[in-house]
């Protein structure tokens, strides 16, 4: 008898509607489809048509749908009732709050502009957020990149235009050697667990450089377990062996970068060590055709790598020159640096031979004529199968900046960058520091700033200090202590301003910047500093105005509460002009929008932005009669334009909406979007694809679409001008010059040319009474302290232990269950221990944000989280220890200011098992209430 096979319906209908819209659990961006029962968030999945992800979902993806469920919310406007910090809020009206909160800011512009502060942490609309702070005329403004990235975004726009995160990706189609550098896995996880498949089924190399072996490193092919901090010299001994070896892309150097451009070499010169310019201020390179001068770009010039001059009595050479004495010299031999890297001298000469062989043994052409800007017409497009990945964990230093820096050249040097098989940049990059605006501070009381705020300083006339050499801004950012600090840093804001250093201020304005917790260094100093008052009663920073969707540590210390939605909730613009979604092949950008109504008194913070603008009658945000411009925050994202006819989003522009990239606002611009599953693509014509910066091809096609307003070619900086601009004010030369202090700093780290120093806390702390280097993660799981309240992460990363290499596991005789107390100059911390023996033998690790105060988060005063989770920020102060020059140095990148939180050095002792981590921070009141035993939400089909 036929057996029967019952009838199962495997995939059973669990909605009955799909939205489609962009992910936010982590700055990846993926698309996704949001299922709907009965109007309720029913299911999340992938987007198979999205760009980004074509469907594929990470767990945190798919726990999207508990993060918009999340007891944690915050559901209507607060105003604190008891002490700061104590979490005691009643509840007003959105009316109420915003009237408050505009009445103060609308005194503080008519008056001193500059007494408010606002920062902004995990926020992807500064384009708009910049532009309302600008309207302000607050100098104060700056999103969360000193704290997290700037090193790595600066030091690839002043090299090669362009920079790693989600701004450039690996050819992963024809890679062969992977090298990736100090990488965790929350940014950008899709594409690169994606990308990594790629490889691995071609048979591609993969090689992983981190103290840490998790992620991405443990599938690596070899995994180099560096020493944290020396990455940078690492590198320079790889540049080192293949200087030696002569295995470099000698024309790629010759043509597109300025290694052919000549420099001023006489010490006596006003401008020894920059290039050589015409009268029209053009870079000069030796023609290889005549021998005679020529500006970079002229017309089928062929510049000679080695080009030399005398004129004038001045010798002049090309950078090459320099490139070749700087990294040919015996201290970046592998053998010296070895030791200090924790890597051997004949694996670093290996791993050089390696990419030597992928980029020059395994080259190819792709067949593909193309035009350079100096009109030169190529059948070919020659590849170098070689390609590099880097982020925080190489850039989290106080040499962060020069390593990046070094990295970008070790590319450059392989001819790596933009060729087929190697890293390529996505759209709106490439784009030169030349091309970016410098930043701006001048305040005019009733009157918006005088330009943007952030931006890309070239020399020392740049720099926002005052004729007094204080600093215009809070944070001090663009200083000669940090005088390339080009995202500005908001991690050194509450400090200044408890110190009322520069000067005091009135109103913090903060936006999903938790930084009376895990967003900020020091969290102990800095929840006392909200929380600490001046002689007469009244807190040292007046007025707190803050906007996160969930209880978060810092809502406690506000005056103000704006509630944000969660992400499903609001309308959000992933914008060209911004952060956008491009891929190496295509511009992209995308939305976010309502795909359900929030079901509390909230409101999208954009939103709020606009109204308060209007409140405040700002310019571009009223019209001539004082009305509105903007509804709200979608109203804008169609209607606003930048330029004329370049406005947020790219797609479907012009009356019509057949325009991609220009042209006039179209008002079924959203509606397009939702069609088209939320996102926006442009494809680069396949001769533009490769060598961006140099093709005419690209070029023209990014005017077209609005990236820029005319081609801009240009060179990779092997050399960098303004550090040498800032080098020389050091040595006494130009008209501006920094104070006396910072001189020989200075020059010893502003180097045109990278170099590698210790990181800067090795000469402040003890290295035999902190012996071990200690690092945080972010886990795969998680991204930033969002995830502590989704109940399905939780089970993932509920508690998180301090991970020791087995050297330090025996030499303390630790046993699984085990404590430690962890101490360094700035602290001390108890905290639970785990053996890992994929680790560097000197380093100690553990992940970022688990631990939670008690009260936040709508957690259980018992949650692991808060008894089990711990932070190591409570550890690492915003100034390294005193050394006896009577000066408190910043714990920070002086080039950039981006905090070296990488940098901490810590000992550790076997403690007694206590019940819960210390310090354990008094229990706050939450606004919200707490958690239900048991969220239930039954789909039937
Ligand atoms: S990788 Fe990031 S954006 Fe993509 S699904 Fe996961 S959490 Fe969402």
């Amino acid at each position: 008898m036929p057996h029967r096979q019952p009838a199962l319906d495997l995939s059973p209908p669990v909605s009955d509607e799909v939205r489609k819209t962009t992910c936010y659990m982590c700055a990846c961006r993926c698309g996704i489809d949001v299922h709907l029962k009965e109007g309720k968030v029913a299911y999340i999945e992938g987007n198979r048509d999205h760009p980004v992800n074509r469907g594929v979902l990470c767990a945190k993806g798919s726990a999207g749908i508990m993060q918009h469920l999340s007891p944690a919310r915050l559901r209507a406007p607060l105003r604190r009732t008891g002490p700061r910090g104590s979490g005691q809020f009643e509840e007003i009206t959105w009316d109420e709050a915003l009237g408050i909160v505009a009445e103060r800011l609308a005194g503080l512009r008519r008056t001193a502009p500059e007494k408010l502060a606002f920062f902004t942490g995990r926020d992807q609309s500064q384009s708009f957020t910049s532009w309302w702070a600008q309207a302000y005329g607050t100098p104060n403004y700056a999103a969360h990149g000193g704290f997290c990235s700037v090193n790595m975004a600066a030091a690839g726009i002043y090299t090669m235009g362009g920079a790693f995160w989600e701004f450039g990706q690996p050819d992963w189609e024809r890679t062969r050697l992977f090298l990736i550098f100090g990488v965790a896995e929350d940014h950008d996880s899709n594409p690169i667990k994606m990308g990594l498949g790629r490889l691995k089924a071609r048979g591609a190399k993969v090689i992983g450089v981190n103290p840490i072996r998790t992620g991405y490193n443990a599938i690596a092919d070899e995994w180099v377990g560096i020493t944290p901090g020396t990455d940078g010299l690492f590198i320079l001994s790889l540049i080192h062996c293949l200087l030696k070896a002569g295995k470099i892309d000698a024309d790629y150097l010759a043509r597109l970068t300025d290694a052919s451009v000549l420099l001023d070499e006489d010490p006596r010169s006003e401008t020894h060590g920059l290039y050589l310019r015409d009268a029209d201020g053009k870079p000069q390179v030796i023609d290889r055709r005549t021998g005679h001068l020529a500006p970079w770009d002229g017309e089928g010039v062929e510049p000679r790598l080695t080009g030399s001059l005398r004129r004038a009595g001045t010798t002049h050479r090309s950078v090459f020159h320099r490139v070749a004495e700087a990294y040919l010299d015996a201290r970046y031999a592998p053998e010296t640096v070895a030791a200090t890297c924790g890597v051997t001298a004949e694996r670093i000469r290996r791993i050089a031979a390696e990419l030597a062989h992928a980029a020059f043994d395994q080259a190819f052409e792709v067949a593909q004529p193309w035009t350079d800007f100096r009109g030169k017409r190529h059948e070919t497009m020659p590849g170098r199968p070689v390609s590099v990945h880097a982020m925080r964990g190489i850039s989290a230093h106080s040499n962060g900046f020069q390593t990046c820096r070094a990295l970008h050249v070790l590319q450059i040097l392989l001819g790596a960058v933009e060729t087929p098989g190697s890293f390529r940049f996505k759209p709106p990059y490439p784009k030169p520091a030349t091309a970016h605006p410098k930043p701006h501070g001048k305040v005019r009381p009733g009157e918006p700033l005088d330009g943007p705020h952030l931006g890309f300083v070239h020399g020392p006339a740049d720099l926002l200090v005052n004729d007094d050499g204080t600093a215009r801004r809070i944070d001090k950012a663009f200083t000669w202590e940090n005088p390339m600090s080009a995202h500005g840093m908001m991690h050194m804001v509450i400090s200044n301003a408890h110190a009322g250093d520069p000067y005091p201020i009135d109103t913090l304005f903060l936006y999903m910047a938790n930084m009376a917790w895990n967003s900020t260094m020091n969290t102990s100093a800095v929840m006392e500093m909200l929380a600490d008052k001046d002689a007469d009663g009244d807190y040292k920073i007046p007025f707190i105005v803050y906007s996160d969707a969930y209880s978060s540590e810092m809502v406690a210390y506000a005056d103000i509460v704006l509630p944000d939605t969660t992400y499903l909730e609001r309308h959000d613009c992933i914008s060209l002009l911004d952060r956008p979604i491009s891929e190496a092949d295509a511009a992209a950008d995308a939305i976010r929008w309502p795909v359900v109504e929030p079901d509390r008194d909230v409101r999208g913070f954009q939103s709020v932005l606009v109204d308060l603008g209007v409140r405040l009658g700002l310019p571009g945000f009223v019209d001539a009669e004082g009305k509105a411009v903007y509804a709200d925050y979608a109203d804008y994202m169609v209607n606003h334009q930048r330029r004329p006819g370049v406005g947020p989003l790219a797609g479907w522009r012009g009356e019509d909406g057949a325009a991609g990239g220009r042209g006039a606002p179209n008002p079924e611009q959203l509606e397009k979007y939702k069609e088209n599953g939320g996102f926006w693509t442009a494809h680069i014509p396949e001769e533009a694809q490769y060598y961006k910066p140099w093709n005419r091809a690209y070029q023209d096609w990014a005017v077209e679409v609005g990236l820029f307003d005319a081609p801009q070619p240009y060179l990779f900086s092997l050399w960098c001008e303004p550090l040498r601009r800032f080098q020389a004010a050091a040595e006494g030369k130009g008209r501006h010059r920094p104070p006396e202090h910072l001189r020989a700093q200075m020059q010893a780290t502003m180097t045109p040319l990278p170099t590698w120093y210790a990181p800067l806390g090795d000469g402040h702390a003890d290295p035999v009474e902190y012996p071990v280097h200690a690092l945080t993660q972010r886990p795969m799981a998680m991204y930033h302290s969002w995830g502590s309240q989704n109940a399905w992460l939780r089970q993932i990363h509920g508690r998180n232990p301090l991970y020791l290499p087995t050297a330090l596991w025996e030499k303390y005789r630790f046993q699984e269950g085990d404590w430690a107390c962890v101490r360094s100059p700035a602290g001390e911390i108890t905290v639970p221990v785990a053996h890992m023996a994929a680790l560097n033998p000197h380093t100690v690790w553990t992940w970022n944000a688990i631990g939670k105060r008690r009260g936040a988060w709508a957690l259980d005063k018992g949650a692991p989280e808060a008894t089990k989770g711990f932070l190591l920020n409570h550890l690492i102060h915003e100034l390294l220890p005193e050394r006896g020059d009577g000066l408190r140095w910043s714990n920070s990148d002086p080039i950039t200011g981006q905090a070296a939180w990488f940098d901490l050095r810590v000992s550790i002792e076997k403690v007694r098992a206590p019940r819960h981590v210390y310090p354990d921070p008094p229990p706050q009141a939450s606004p919200v209430p707490p958690a239900p035993a048991r969220v239930a939400q039954k789909v039937r089909p």
